[in-house]
């Protein structure tokens, strides 16, 4: 710290990102990214003459990306905001619904970036515990007089809220506004944006950057009400007009368009899923029920901090929470069969050397 931060600087709890080594040594199944590459069509949507346009600033209101996203979704343009990383848009939903007298709720166990998030925009976030076995249980949000962050499947958990429970919320309280970010929602999970006209205090947020393969892209989106919409677009305006580059609204769009490798992609990471399952379970492992590219699982023979470090010297990158409720589990992203085969061979040579 510099004896110029300010005091509001100095309170924020900065999140901590999963290690990104830069070199390609370990096999890396810890921050969910997907991994087969993006698809095709993106690679040859990257033209030189789109790299010549980097001289020009990107388009603010993300047309053509929304566009795509619009269609694919059966909504209008209106119905859909652009972001760099949907950690963006919930930055713009925590700035939008949140604040004096608007206080938010989230699980004690979820994405770590909500945390983050409200810390920054001085925002009273409540944190509601999940059940003893991590499943979240929406009565316990039926009251709560703010804006609701559910992620559906949750992270780190995996595990997934039935589609009429957030219905059930949303119909409680339509004065209310509820985002369901669905990271993960492609692997398996219910989605909540076929409710999108029905309800116009549902915000559902969604992320390139898990299952269509561009993370490094930095692209994520939200489909809500037109006036949900214009409200995100209100704070966006009011941070970064260009938010999305040019590379990134076209790699987006192309993505979006190509259906059929998407679906390869979900299904591949779904048929891998059920396989690690099996191996963790054949290995002792108690794992929670996951809809989610990543499964969370424990062992009684080795604490997660444990299991963890020796992976790592083994060449395996897994992710471990050092906090309350979750330090026995480790966070395992479901790679390709060749990563998740050479991980099953370390665990199978790490457990038997305890
Ligand atoms: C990965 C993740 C995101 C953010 O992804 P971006 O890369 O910023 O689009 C948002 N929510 C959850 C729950 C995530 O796990």
């Amino acid at each position: 710290m510099s004896r110029f931060l300010s005091p509001e600087a100095s309170r924020l709890e900065p999140y901590t990102p999963g290690e990104q080594p830069q070199d390609q040594q370990y096999i890396k199944l810890n921050t969910n990214e997907s991994p087969f590459p993006p698809s095709p069509k993106v690679v040859k949507a990257l033209t030189k003459a789109e790299v010549l346009k980097l001289c020009l600033y990107s388009d603010p209101t993300c047309a053509g990306l929304n566009a795509a996203l619009a269609k694919r979704y059966e909504l209008q343009p209106e119905n859909v905001i652009s972001g760099n990383g949907s950690d963006e848009i919930l930055a713009f939903a925590f700035r939008a619904f949140c604040g004096e007298g608007k206080p938010a709720a989230c699980a004690d166990i979820t994405y770590g970036f909500y945390e983050a998030q409200t810390a920054l925009f001085g925002l009273d976030c409540k944190r509601v515990p999940l059940r003893e076995d991590f499943s979240l249980n929406v009565d316990d949000y039926m009251d709560f007089p703010g804006t609701i962050f559910i992620a559906n499947p949750n992270a780190p958990t995996g595990m997934a809220v039935p589609r009429e429970d957030i219905q059930r919320l949303l119909e409680k309280d339509p004065e209310r506004v509820v985002v369901v970010d669905e990271a993960y929602v492609d692997f398996g999970g219910e989605s909540c944006v076929p409710m999108i006209y029905r309800y116009d205090n549902l915000l559902v947020v969604q992320t390139m950057s898990k299952s269509r393969s561009l993370a490094g892209g930095r692209i994520g989106f939200a489909l809500g009400s037109p006036e949900l919409i214009a409200d995100l677009n209100r704070v966006k305006y009011s941070f970064n007009p260009y938010n999305i580059n040019r590379l990134s609204l076209i790699a987006g769009a192309a993505a979006v368009e190509d259906e059929p490798y998407f679906q390869t992609c979900c299904n591949t990471i779904q048929e891998n899923r059920a396989w690690l399952v099996g191996e963790l379970e054949r290995l002792g492992f108690s794992v929670l029920p996951s809809k989610a590219n990543f499964v969370f699982a424990k062992s009684d023979r080795i604490p997660g901090g444990e299991l963890y470090r020796k992976l790592k010297e083994n060449g395996v990158l897994v992710r471990w929470f050092d906090k309350d409720r979750i330090r026995d589990y480790v966070r395992i992203t479901i790679g390709s069969m060749e990563q998740l085969a050479e991980l099953a061979g370390a665990l199978d040579h790490l457990l038997d050397e305890l």
